[in-house]
Parts: structure tokens; sequence; C-alpha cells
């Protein structure tokens, strides 16, 4: 973690005056927090390799993990290579995924996706977030999620949970995904990144859901900012 000597304490000896914190601090205690809360964290898509992880996430856009792991898991044992989705073309691939948001759009991306990574890769996904960015349908998020979840590159992929909780324990002033992503990456160290970004969509799920919150029932908010009187306003992404 950065070096936070020079911060102030966070408690006044003398007045028993709580101070307010630095950035600093507050991530030193949610990570404590979320360690303790998820000492062990499971990747919420399922998938067989790394092709199949991509089209997961791929399909995960506006659509619930639990969604797509139930469409999944009656495709992934028959189709799980580029070439695989090629042969069975854009019409097959649709009717496969129907059940999932956006499908037909999903669906020529997956396509397109198979035909690069078959003519260009040789079949193999590629391992750079350049790369992988240029392909149909990969944003830098879905990137990030490949890179860290796929082959363990650290990254920090923000969806709406990771930039609405680093809103609320003034991590980042929320001004756009870019900026929270950027900021979370200075307040904790690399070696975090790949398990953090998880811990934070859980607990995001589980406790701090995006309904409007006082920032007075949990651990991490009470600890991290024991004099809060207002409630948090959170800019959306
Ligand atoms: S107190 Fe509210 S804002 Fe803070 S972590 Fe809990 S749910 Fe989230």
């Amino acid at each position: 973690m950065a070096n936070d000597k020079k911060t102030r304490p966070l408690l006044n000896a003398k007045s028993y005056e709580f101070q307010i914190m630095t950035e600093i601090q507050r991530a030193k205690i949610i990570l404590k927090h979320l360690n303790k809360t998820y000492p062990k964290i499971k990747v919420p898509l399922r998938s067989r390799n790394v092709f199949t992880l991509l089209i997961s996430v791929l399909l995960s856009a506006q659509c619930t993990d639990v969604n797509v792991n139930n469409v999944t898991k009656n495709i992934y044992p028959k189709y799980y290579r580029p070439h695989h989705f090629l042969k069975l073309g854009r019409k097959k691939i649709e009717k496969l995924i129907k059940k999932i948001g956006i499908f037909r759009i999903k669906a020529k991306s997956i396509y397109n996706l198979c035909r690069i990574l078959e003519e260009k890769y040789n079949g193999k996904v590629p391992k750079t977030f350049e790369e992988l960015e240029q392909l149909p349908g990969v944003g830098h998020k879905t990137a990030s999620v490949v890179m860290s979840q796929g082959f363990g590159h650290p990254a920090f992929p923000i969806d709406t949970h990771i930039h609405r909780l680093a809103q609320r324990w003034g991590l980042t002033n929320g001004k756009n995904v870019i900026q929270t992503e950027k900021d979370l990456k200075r307040l904790f160290p690399k070696k975090y990144w790949n398990k953090l970004h998880l811990q934070i969509i859980y607990y995001g799920r589980e406790y701090c859901k995006a309904r409007d919150c006082y920032g007075m029932t949990c651990k991490i908010c009470t600890s991290c900012y024991p004099n809060r009187k207002k409630p948090i306003i959170t800019k959306k992404p």
C-alpha cells in the first residue's frame, strides 16, 4: 500500500475526536474488512477455458451472471472453441443465446469474434489489452475481466457495483469509470486487484445495493465515516 506515514492519526488521543481519514486509511480498512468477509472468492461466471470465459463476459453485458450461467451450461459442454461457433453460424448462435438480452447483437459479435480468433490468432484468445479490445463486442471492462480471471494478469474491471461502492467509500469522486479505475489502482497494491474487484462486486450485491443508503449500517462505513450525517449520493457510470 502507498506510503501513509504522513497521514493524520485516526483518533486524537486527547480529545477522542475522530479525524477525517485519508483515502489510504479508508482503503486499508476496506481491504481488511473484505478479506474477512470473503476470504475465498469464486469467479461468478462459469467457463471451461479462456475462450468460454470471454464469451460469458461478453454475454453478461446488461444481463445477470446467473442468467448467463443458466444459458451457457447447455452450450459449453458441446461448443467451447471458436471453430465450434463458426461452424454453427450466426442464426444458430442466436437460437442458443436467445434467453439473454440483446441476443442478436451478441450473436453477431460472437460470430465475428470467432472468425478473427481463428484467422488471426490460430483459435487462441490474445493475451494483451490492446488485442482484446479490438475484438467485436469487447470493451475495456470485458478485456480486464479476461486478463484478470483468464490470464491472472493484474487488472481492475469496473462494473456498476464497483463504481457505486468506490464513491460511497470515498475512494473516488465518481466522475466516470475510467477515473474510478485509476483511483482504485492508485489506492490498492497490484497484488490485491484480481481478488479485490470480485470482493467488491460480491459486497455490492449482498450488502451495498443500489438503493439509497445513509452510510451508517455497515462496519465499513461506520469505521471510515463515524460522523457521517448526510445520505450518500452516487453518480452513475
Ligand atoms: S453503510 Fe451503506 S454505503 Fe456503507 S457499505 Fe453499508 S450499504 Fe454500503
